[in-house]
């Protein structure tokens, strides 16, 4: 039997992609393998959001083409971005496969391996590569909102909504598998339904069915800010089980920046919204991510930024140095900074989110936090869990616990919060 293995890069929405792309291989057929130097076959699925991105892909890439006994496959959004300059800058690479393609990605590994064995992609078949009691759910393809620093949009298409049965039936099939906590991914997921006929059925209808199926968590990431409604809001907040954490990227909190990045929205509409949902549920967790440098960006966007995070205090937030995307609108506008002052903007909000961070954490001490163990670490004698506080994606914080009884992975816990830390919480079992 042929040995496979893949290296998924980049988020958890193309972690989805490779877990579709491993339920190819059927068991009978194939054996799926950890260690590149013994398959036969090795797929990268890469990343080409941003210039790190890449690197990171070229880098993944070079070091699998080491392994010269198995045909080496690159698929994935770097493919999609800039297939001519790949193929012909890395011979190395036996079969490139664009996000196009996707359909018959079967056919084309068969005449690689030459034999007929592989199945064709489907969405509804995954080999879960997250612990049994956690999974992914990818609700819709692609973006609308061509924001003029994202080369998203070119990459993944327009926005399309999965078909609504579709998923419904995948978020059962992750039930049935005994899953625990769900997480619903996708570019912009609040606008979900949009491109339905009368934009029905949307968000709401397709939550409430999720929500009814008895997951022990449900969190929502990557929310628009101006798609946010207050009936949204109010339907989190009466659900049984969506967690009352709001990822909602930002990118920025000046007026005169929105305009350029070509967002819709004002930092008013923002500051709004964020007291609107402390308002209604004042233990709810906030994150957002920001740029830090975008063209044209003065001193005075930056010192409106930097407020706003002072006003609204993000429980987490990341930041991110703007990266110059061929493609994209904001790639030709006058005014790009130097990476210098891109890096310099960068740590100051690094340094204030560290304040807010902690001080945000300290609020916690003292509070019974429920949620999954997701592991041990037998150096620090340590378990951690994953409360409605933190996401699966490994960018907050960690939460430790110490526990005198011997827990297992996806074990329901109370874990009481003892220390607040920058970035993590240390508490013990309840
Ligand atoms: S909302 Fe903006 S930043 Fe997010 S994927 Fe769409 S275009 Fe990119």
């Amino acid at each position: 039997m042929k040995k496979i293995g893949l290296v998924s890069l980049g988020c958890a929405k193309n972690l989805v992609d490779s877990e579709m792309i491993l339920a190819m291989f059927s068991p009978e057929e194939y054996i799926l393998s950890d260690d590149p130097s013994d398959s036969d076959l090795i797929i990268v699925n890469t990343c080409g959001f941003i210039e790190d991105a890449k690197r990171e892909a070229i880098e993944t890439i070079l070091e699998m083409a080491q392994y010269k006994k198995a045909k080496l496959c690159v698929v994935g959004c770097f493919v999609e971005r800039d297939l001519e300059d790949l193929r012909k800058n890395i011979p190395e690479v036996d079969l490139w496969i664009p996000l196009k393609d996707y359909s018959r990605m079967n056919v084309l590994l068969e005449k690689l391996l030459d034999e007929e064995k592989i199945a064709p992609m489907d969405p509804l078949k995954r080999v879960i590569s997250t612990p049994k009691y956690s999974a992914y759910l990818r609700i819709s393809e692609g973006c609308n909102n061509f924001c003029s620093f994202c080369a998203i949009p070119y990459i993944r298409g327009r926005f399309v909504s999965r078909p609504y049965d579709e998923v419904l039936k995948e978020a059962k099939m992750l039930k049935e598998r005994g899953v625990k906590e769900v997480v619903i991914v996708s570019q912009d997921t609040t606008m979900y339904g949009f491109d339905f006929p009368e934009h029905k059925p949307n968000i709401f209808s397709l939550l409430k069915e999720i929500d009814d199926m008895g997951f022990y968590s449900i969190r929502l990431l990557y929310l628009y800010p101006d798609e946010i409604s207050d009936e949204l809001l109010a339907f989190i907040k009466g659900s049984k089980s969506i967690d009352h954490y709001f990822d909602i990227p930002i990118q920025c909190a000046s007026d005169h920046l929105l305009k350029l990045m070509k967002r819709h929205g004002t930092a008013e509409q923002e500051r709004a919204l964020f007291h609107k949902i402390r308002e209604m549920m004042p233990e709810a967790i906030l994150r957002t991510t920001l740029i830090s440098g975008f063209p044209g960006e003065t001193e005075e966007d930056q010192k409106e930024t930097l407020e706003f995070m002072e006003e609204v205090r993000f429980d987490h937030l990341g930041d991110f140095p703007y990266s110059r995307e061929e493609g994209t609108a904001a790639y030709s506008y006058p005014d790009q900074l130097s990476a210098e002052i891109k890096n310099e903007r960068h740590d100051e909000i690094m340094s204030l989110q560290r304040k807010i961070s902690h001080s945000q954490n300290v609020r916690h001490e003292g509070e019974v936090m429920e949620g999954l163990v997701t592991g041990y670490d037998p150096t620090k004698k340590l378990y951690t869990l994953r409360s409605y506080w933190n996401a699966p994606d490994d960018i907050d914080g960690n939460i430790y616990f110490s526990s005198e009884k011997k827990l297992n992975d996806g074990d329901i816990v109370k874990v009481k919060i003892t220390s607040a830390f920058i970035y993590d919480l240390l508490g013990k079992l309840v």
